[in-house]
C-alpha cells in the first residue's frame, strides 16, 4: 500500500497533515474551490443564464457533484470516456462537446444514451449524425444533439451558416436525434491577456454567432440552447447576452495562464487559486539554485512554467530539469532552503496538469481533509 493510501485509511478516523504527504502531490483547497463554484453560479444565475461547467478541467465526480449542488445544469465533457466515468458516478446532464466519430465511440455514446436519457452530444457533420442515429436505433435510445459551430479556428464545427442549416435539416430527418441548439466555443480568445482586446475579439465573433443563429431561425430552426464561453470571456459573454448557458471550466482552480489575464477589466481577480502542486527540495548544493522533485511528469509543459506560491520567493525563476525535476533559481536560495523543505507551486495550465495525477489531496489550510480520485484521468477516448 502506498504511503498516501495508508494516510487515506487514517482519514477515516482522523485528519492528516498536508506536510506529511510525499511529493509531488496535487493539492486542492476545498474552501477556495467552493467559493469559486459559488461565485460563478451566482454570476450566471444573476444574468438568468444556465451553467454547465466544463469537467475537462477537473475530471472529478466529487467536483461535478459540488457544481451541480450549487445549481449547475450538469457538466460538459470532452470525450465519451470522460462522460462515461462521470455518469458512472451518478452525474447527469452531461454534454459531450467534441464530435464523437470513431465507430466504437459512437456505439458507446448510444449505450450511454440508453442508460442516461439526460446525456447530450455535439455533431458537426451529417454523415456522423446518421451513424449516431443508426447506433441509437440499435441500442433502442434517443439523443439530444447540439450543432457545433466553428468559431474560426478550423478545429471542429460547421464552417458556415449554410452548413449549420443543412445539418439542422439532416438531423431533423433522423428519428433518434433530437436537435436542441448550437455550441460556439471561442478557445483562441480565452487567454488574450488584455481585457479590452479580448472583449473586442469576442464581440466580433459573437456577431458571427448571431448571424448563424439568425439563419437557423429563418430556416425554422430556432435554437433553444446556445452554449459556449470559458473562464476568459465569461463576463463579456454574459454582458453580450447571446448564450443561454456557459461552459466555463478553469475558474474553479485558476492557473498561472488565467492569473495572467485581466478577467474583469479592472485588474480584480474574481476567483481564487484553489489548485497547486506541493513539491520538495531534493538537492541544494549550489548557492543560487535548488532542485525540486516536480518535472514534466508533474506539471503540464504546454503553457509556460509554474510559479512559486509558498516556501520560496515568488520571484524565483522556475526551470524544468527533465522528467522528474525542476530548478528554482534565486540569489542565495541554496543557502536558504535545504533538502526536504516544501514548496507550493501554482500550476501553469490546470487541465493537462490534473490529468497527470490519480488523486486530489484536498486541504483546508494545512489539514488534509479528503482524497478525491481524478475519476476520468486518462479517459481521452
Ligand atoms: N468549452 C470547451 C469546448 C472547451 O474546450 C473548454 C476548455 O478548453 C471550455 C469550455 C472551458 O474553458 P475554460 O477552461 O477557459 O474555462
Ligand atoms: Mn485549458
Amino acid at each position: 500500500m502506498s504511503d498516501d493510501l495508508t494516510l487515506h485509511a487514517h482519514l477515516i478516523g482522523r485528519q492528516g497533515s498536508r506536510t506529511d504527504l510525499n511529493t509531488p502531490v496535487l493539492v486542492l483547497d476545498r474552501q477556495a474551490l467552493d467559493r469559486n463554484i459559488a461565485a460563478m453560479a451566482e454570476l450566471a444565475a444573476r444574468h438568468g443564464v444556465g451553467l454547465r461547467p466544463h469537467a475537462k478541467t477537473h475530471k472529478s465526480i466529487d467536483i461535478a457533484q459540488r457544481q451541480i449542488g450549487a445549481g449547475a445544469l450538469g457538466v460538459c465533457c470532452a470525450k465519451i470516456g470522460e462522460a462515461e466515468a462521470l455518469a458512472d458516478g451518478g452525474i447527469s446532464g452531461i454534454l459531450i462537446t467534441s464530435p464523437v466519430a470513431a465507430p466504437r465511440a459512437i456505439e458507446r455514446l448510444a449505450a450511454l444514451a440508453a442508460r442516461d436519457g439526460t446525456v447530450m452530444a455535439v455533431v458537426d457533420h451529417p454523415a456522423v449524425a446518421r451513424r449516431i442515429d443508426a447506433a441509437l436505433a440499435e441500442a433502442g435510445a434517443t439523443l439530444d444533439v447540439i450543432i457545433d459551430i466553428d468559431p474560426g479556428i478550423a478545429r471542429t464545427g460547421v464552417a458556415s451558416a449554410e452548413a449549420a442549416v443543412a445539418l439542422a435539416k439532416a438531423v431533423a430527418e433522423l428519428p433518434n436525434l433530437n436537435w436542441r441548439g448550437v455550441q460556439f466555443y471561442c478557445g483562441s480568445q480565452q487567454h488574450i491577456e488584455d481585457y479590452a482586446e479580448r472583449r473586442a475579439a469576442i464581440a466580433e465573433r459573437t456577431g458571427y454567432l448571431t448571424s448563424v443563429v439568425a439563419a437557423l431561425t429563418d430556416a425554422g430552426f430556432k435554437p433553444e440552447i446556445v452554449t459556449g464561453s470559458g473562464t476568459g470571456t465569461h463576463r463579456i459573454d454574459l454582458d453580450l447576452g447571446v448564450f443561454t448557458e456557459l461552459q466555463a471550466g478553469s475558474y474553479i482552480f485558476m492557473d498561472k495562464q488565467y492569473l495572467d489575464c485581466d478577467l474583469t477589466g479592472d485588474g480584480h481577480v474574481p476567483f481564487e487559486t484553489a489548485l497547486g502542486v506541493d513539491a520538495r527540495v531534493v538537492s541544494a548544493n549550489h548557492s543560487g539554485l535548488v532542485t525540486i522533485d516536480a518535472g514534466f511528469k508533474s506539471l503540464s509543459t504546454d503553457g509556460g512554467v509554474a510559479v512559486v506560491r509558498r516556501g520560496a520567493p515568488e520571484t524565483a525563476f522556475f526551470a524544468f530539469m527533465g522528467d522528474e525535476h525542476a530548478a528554482l533559481i534565486a540569489p542565495g536560495l541554496g543557502e536558504q532552503l535545504a533538502p526536504g523543505d516544501p514548496v507550493t507551486l501554482t500550476v501553469p495550465h490546470c487541465d493537462p496538469t490534473v490529468n497527470l495525477y490519480d488523486h486530489y489531496h484536498v486541504v483546508e489550510g494545512d489539514t488534509l481533509v479528503a482524497i478525491w480520485p481524478v475519476s476520468a484521468r486518462g479517459r481521452a477516448r
